[in-house]
């Protein structure tokens, strides 16, 4: 790969469910429904892997972290940001920045930014001011959202 700058995108949707635990960007959020899914189902998370394997052609999160496989049941979505971090430097890649968007009606997202914001920095070895992540409702115009959640994301590499 020849190409200093590198650019991918990712995108989940996971089902609301009861009983599950509602974990976005490593951080839990309090809410009366979780998310559906094989791991913790944070679906930023899942998101923001996608768009890092997407920026070297990689793959997707379910080669690399299939739903199959019994390692991955409730297992915490950020150890598998972890391990595409590991993929990412093995090829002499950085992460530049982050862009990303949640879509959800509720809850609400603004309060618990600033720490996604943190856990995902520090993992993807940058400053805060390199993630960013928005939220916005769908108006229930673009699908149904009492039904789930998605996520958005978008990532620049680089290398030396
Ligand atoms: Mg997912």
């Amino acid at each position: 790969m020849s190409v200093p700058f590198r650019i991918g995108y990712g995108f989940d949707l996971h089902q609301w469910a009861e009983g599950r635990r509602l974990v976005l960007g490593g951080v839990e959020i309090p809410h009366e429904q979780g998310l559906l899914g094989h791991s913790d189902a944070d679906a930023l998370t899942h998101a923001i892997i996608d768009a890092l394997l997407g920026a070297l052609a990689l793959g997707d999160i379910g080669k690399h972290f299939p739903d199959t496989d019994p390692q991955y049941k409730g297992c915490d979505s950020l150890d598998l940001l972890r391990s595409t971090m590991k993929m990412i430097s093995a090829r002499g890649y950085q992460v530049g920045n982050i862009d990303c968007t949640i879509v959800a009606e509720r809850p609400k997202m603004a309060p618990h930014i600033p720490l996604m914001r943190e856990k995902l920095a520090a993992l993807l070895n940058v400053t805060i001011d390199e993630i960013s992540i928005k939220a916005t409702r769908t108006e229930h115009v673009l699908f149904e959202p009492e039904k789930g959640l998605l996520a958005m994301a978008t990532a620049l590499l680089y290398t030396n």
